[in-house]
């Protein structure tokens, strides 16, 4: 199901770079991104969320790639607005991050 969304997170963000995405306990995360590796990390618990939650923590993850930075800079809420307008995106986050009691970076 994680491979599915993270098709249609690409395609959405028309996302062209190369990365690898791994599931991996994270501490205080919900997921994170390596530049250096090109990796997106995301925790076990993610999976239990729905289908659209997880798709909007695939598309923040590729925004900061994207944007290559990981503050939420003007570039990046401009991918992530091109997928979930910004109103929409910051109640999702915090929906997520009183679910899963872990920040979003
Ligand atoms: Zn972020």
């Amino acid at each position: 199901m994680l491979e599915d969304v993270l098709e249609r997170a690409k395609e959405l963000t028309k996302y062209q770079g190369e990365f690898r995405v791994k599931v991996r306990p994270l501490k205080t995360s919900i997921a994170r991104v390596s530049f250096r590796h090109g990796t997106i990390t995301v925790d076990p618990s993610v999976l239990n969320l729905s289908e659209e939650e997880i798709l909007y923590i695939l598309v923040h993850e590729l925004a900061h790639l994207k944007a290559g930075t990981v503050y939420h800079s003007s570039l990046f809420w401009e991918v992530v607005s091109q997928v979930f307008p910004k109103e929409i995106a910051v109640e999702m986050e915090d929906r997520i991050i009183l679910k899963l009691r872990k920040k979003l970076v």
